[in-house]
């Protein structure tokens, strides 16, 4: 646990939500807290918060960079997950011994209620916040936060009469998550993304096995083992290991449209049985998300009762294999937050392969480091055609070549939306599942879905 005592000098590396919140936080305890921002302008509105929160913009703010000076004194360092963690003056500060710790090496020993944190490659955003769901179903008072939108440490500034914790935790939170101890971690698959910031798949991959090294005694661990690197490799620092997935001896078995969990969940050694046919969840990758959470939610106490009323009324977040509309029999699906090749093998096997294949790809935008080699044999045995978009687009016309698929460049998303139609058959699925971030041709991911959702309502 990090120590915290009024009088000590705290460096706030980088603003945005969970760096104002760590300013309000460490100003609550009496610290005395500097800001050093990337950044050379600031909004009025966060320089307004600063000065309420104590900050003489003279002295405790540096902008436009992260200067050795205004870090020789501090006590503490807390970057933002946005922040490299080889950022020198960094580097420089652990050297001397300086602690230097995220908003969750901040909350690590400090929150007072039981936490499910939820990490992953992919499909964090719904685990979490169908964890959430659950839990308010079960009649439980939840923060729900982290990677997902609120700060983690606007929980530790109000945390009311909460009773449990769900954290969405991204590979930057992990990386500088001091000694943090989940009592529920789950991490649902992995798979190379964000490469251009950790360096290796290696590093990126240890950052988020970070989650379980603390756990011990009275700690559950939850992971997906149809992932074969976590099958091959799993935590072993907790004390029960849960798995979910569709092999054999999972704890949560996703069975068709169905998941199962193991004799010692139900009464009498019979096991549960969760129908999701009927439920927003019965996609390919929803049902293994259910499972996850399903078994998060039951490890934690909650009964089934609860656990399947709370399902049947779970809305997924947008852009998420989220179907905008049919037009001519041809099904248009909106996957814009399928930023990298994992989560777009993942769309794509839920849908009919070989002389079935279904999908015209909607694909393309920026590269985050990722390996387009991957998506060769999925394209092979899924894909009919691609509609490619954005600076990536090359080379993945180098990928549909090799698989053996036609291809075409599309300019902007109102061509690709009418190119995918006129690929498609009735009965085919238009899936927009980039493999790429947006920042390109789009503000977010979020803005290219609606771009994708009104070019379909334009073209019917
Ligand atoms: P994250 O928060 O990890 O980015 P999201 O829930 O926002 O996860 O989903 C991101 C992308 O991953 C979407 O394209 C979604 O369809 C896909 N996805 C969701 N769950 C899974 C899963 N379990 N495995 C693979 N892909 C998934």
């Amino acid at each position: 646990m990090i120590e915290l005592k009024a009088g000590m000098k705290a460096v706030v590396v980088g603003l945005g939500k969970s760096g104002l919140a760590a300013v309000r936080y460490l100003h609550q305890q009496g610290l005395d807290v500097a800001v050093s921002e990337f950044r050379e302008q600031i909004p009025k509105e966060e320089l307004a918060v600063l000065e309420q929160y104590g900050i003489d913009l003279d002295v405790g703010l540096e902008t436009g960079g992260h200067t050795a000076a205004f870090f020789a004194d501090a006590d503490l360092i807390v970057p933002s997950p946005g922040v490299p963690a080889d950022l020198p003056v960094l580097t420089a500060a652990r050297t001397r011994g300086v602690p230097v710790g995220g908003e969750l090496a901040l909350a690590a020993g400090r929150i007072q209620v039981p936490v499910i944190a939820v990490t992953g490659s992919n499909g964090k955003t719904t685990v979490t916040s169908l964890i959430g769901h659950l839990l308010r179903s079960c009649g439980k008072k939840v923060f729900v936060g982290g990677n997902i939108g609120t700060p983690i440490l606007e929980y530790l500034l109000n945390p009311g009469n909460t009773e449990v914790v769900v954290l969405e935790l991204s590979s930057f939170q992990l990386e500088a998550a001091g000694d943090f101890r989940p009592d529920i971690g789950l991490l649902l698959n992995l798979s190379p993304d964000h490469i251009d910031r950790h360096g290796s798949f290696e590093e990126y991959a240890a950052a988020k096995m970070q989650l379980f090294v603390w756990q011990g005694r009275g700690d559950t661990a939850i992971i997906g083992t149809d992932d074969v690197l976590l099958a091959a490799a799993p935590p072993t620092a907790g004390e029960k290991l849960y798995s979910f997935g569709t092999q054999p001896g999972c704890r949560a078995r996703v069975e068709g449209e169905a998941v199962r969990l193991e004799p010692d969940f139900g009464p009498e050694g019979t096991g549960e049985l969760y129908e999701l046919a009927g439920t927003r969840l019965h996609s390919r990758v929803n049902l293994y998300n259910a499972a996850a959470a399903i078994l998060a939610v039951r490890a934690f106490g909650c009964n089934e009762q609860d656990i399947k009323a709370g399902l049947t009324d779970f809305q997924p977040p947008q852009h998420r294999m989220t179907p905008v509309g049919e037009i001519s029999g041809v099904r248009f699906v909106n996957d814009s937050k399928a930023t990298n090749v994992g989560a777009v093998v993942a769309a794509l096997a839920g849908f009919g392969m070989g002389a079935d294949k279904e999908v015209v790809l909607i694909a393309g935008g920026r590269n985050k480091g990722g390996d387009f080699a991957a998506l060769v044999p999925a394209f092979r045995q899924y894909v009919k055609h691609v509609v490619l978009i954005g600076e990536s687009a090359s080379d993945l016309a180098a990928v549909a070549e090799q698989a053996g698929v036609g291809y075409q460049f599309a300019s902007d998303m109102e061509e690709a939306v009418a190119m995918a139609f006129a690929a498609a058959s009735p009965g085919n699925t238009a899936l927009l599942a980039p493999a790429c971030a947006s920042f390109d041709m789009f503000r977010s991911y979020e803005q290219r879905g609606e771009e994708f959702g009104r070019c379909v309502q334009l073209l019917a």
